[in-house]
């Protein structure tokens, strides 16, 4: 007998029946993309929902932190961290940039605002955190180095859906903030991205690079690229925008239960929330210590004959993949924290419709796994 497998995410899909005069309405209008209305109508909801003020939406989140390099015309090296997915560093190679790692912090695994200056050379031009598992990264003190040493601050917050912290939305702070709309991600418009910016102009640029740099019918402004979202995957974004609150609600019930049924197993923590006002709960790490008496391997395959397919977000690092592990900075000695992180760290099942029933599959197996 072998239980229905679980999957550490299951996207939410709106219901069909609030799909179809959504596709009726693209359909009639023959508006397929472009910046057709739903675009419109997405960019204008997500700023309200989230209290942003300028919002582009793009195609995926990899092409929208392509093109935030880009538009902030950023050269040389950028400061970001090693314990991320690996588009966060893929972005930096793709404009010809070299990314150099700094060590993360042991209590969120955001990059550590104490190690950053040691990293900044002439060819520094920015820094590029990101909001690991959705909490906020200290946002005061890396803007103050930024001012410092006259960088600019770029934030992958795909995993920021939401976060608001001590003065509003997240997404505010730095020169730009990227989402990521992807299947597995919180709010999600099957593939999708976009860039939060602060200021009109800002706004104006990013929407002409994300079409091929078309400004007007005739004239080209720069080696632009395609990455506009279609009417399609606008139209779910409406559609889910709908249900956010109600993921939001379920998804913290869920954290709730892993928190308290977890608290007692020795050798396993669950990694501390940010000091956000507003969580979203994207993700549920947990680190595999020694007193478990099985590593977080042994729990990851332990898992798997259960079938709970938890993962281990992040490793391998990404300073350890073939196109970054000769820089300088990837030598594991300047990154020791982010590579015990790496060791230990296991993301759980958690997402909307995780029934109790399966939760508790989860707890009693990492409780049995005891060595
Ligand atoms: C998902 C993700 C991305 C990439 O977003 P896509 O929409 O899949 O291109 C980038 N950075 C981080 C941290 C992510 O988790």
């Amino acid at each position: 007998m072998s239980a229905k497998p679980l999957y550490v995410t299951e996207p939410f899909l709106p219901p069909l029946e609030e799909v179809i005069p959504m596709l009726e309405q693209i359909w009639n209008s023959k508006f397929l993309t472009n910046g057709g209305p739903m675009h419109q109508q997405l960019e204008r909801a997500l700023c309200e929902h989230l209290g942003v003020p300028y919002i582009s939406l793009f195609s995926n989140g990899t092409l929208a932190l392509v093109t935030a390099l880009q538009a902030l015309r950023i050269t040389g090296e950028v400061i970001t961290t090693p314990y991320s997915f690996v588009a966060t560093a893929h972005s930096l190679l793709w404009n010809g940039i070299k990314p150099v790692f700094v060590d993360v912090d042991p209590v969120h695994l955001n990059l550590d605002p104490k190690k950053i200056e040691a990293a900044i050379t002439p060819q520094t031009t920015a820094i590029m955190p990101v909001h690991c598992y959705g909490n906020p990264c200290d946002v005061d003190e890396i803007q103050r180095i930024a001012d410092r040493y006259n960088l600019k601050v770029i934030y992958d917050a795909a995993h920021a859906f939401g976060i608001q912290c001590h003065c509003g939305s997240v997404l505010n702070h730095g020169d730009m903030s990227i989402l990521s709309f992807h299947a597995t991600k919180v709010f999600n418009t099957f593939e999708g991205g976009a860039i939060v910016c602060q200021d009109a102009k800002t706004k104006q640029r990013i929407d002409h690079l994300k079409n091929f740099g078309f400004v007007d019918e005739v004239t080209v402004v720069a080696p632009g690229i395609n990455g506009k979202m279609s009417e399609l995957n606008a139209a779910i974004g409406l559609l889910q925008l709908k249900h956010v609150d109600e993921i939001h609600r379920l998804r913290g019930a869920v954290d709730a239960r892993y928190r308290e049924a977890l608290r007692d197993v020795p050798g396993i923590e669950c990694l501390t929330p940010g000091n956000a006002t507003r969580h979203n709960h994207s993700y549920f790490p947990i680190l595999v210590k020694p007193e478990y008496g099985r590593t977080r391997d042994g729990l990851y395959h332990y898992l798997k004959e259960f079938g709970i397919n938890a993962r281990r977000y992040f490793y391998p690092l990404i300073s350890s993949f073939p196109m970054y592990r000769a820089l300088p900075s990837s030598n594991p000695s300047n990154l020791p924290v982010a590579h015990r992180a790496a060791e230990q760290v296991l993301c759980l099942p958690i997402f909307p419709n995780l029934t109790e029933s399966d939760q508790q599959r989860v707890i009693d197996a990492i409780r049995s796994g005891r060595g």
